[in-house]
């Protein structure tokens, strides 16, 4: 029998030779938007492992937790902030235009 990549030899107590077979390690979830950072608090497992764990052991509580790091999350407040932020100064502009008129 050819063993497969993963399996290991072992002796056992009965004194026989067997192939143990090691399952696949399960990868931490990495950020989406910076793809360098491996996410905190996020238990590494197989996606099989994954359905039966608790949603506690899959994200931590933040918006995109789970998902994205807490630097591009702050980057994404920080953008939607000034976009809105723009809007508003351009109402402003139009509306002073409107009065001097
Ligand atoms: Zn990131």
């Amino acid at each position: 029998m050819k063993p497969k990549a993963a399996a290991v030899k072992t002796l056992t107590t009965g004194g026989k030779l067997v192939y143990l077979y090691k399952k696949k390690l399960g990868s931490v979830p990495k950020c989406g938007d910076c793809k360098a950072v491996k996410l905190h608090g996020i238990t590494p497992a197989r996606p099989k492992e994954l359905m039966s764990m608790t949603k506690r052991l899959k994200t931590v509580s933040r918006c995109y937790g789970g998902s994205r790091c807490h630097k591009c999350v702050r980057d994404r407040i920080i953008r939607a902030f000034l976009i809105e932020e723009q809007k508003i100064v351009v109402r402003v502009l139009r509306a002073q235009q409107a009065a001097k008129k």
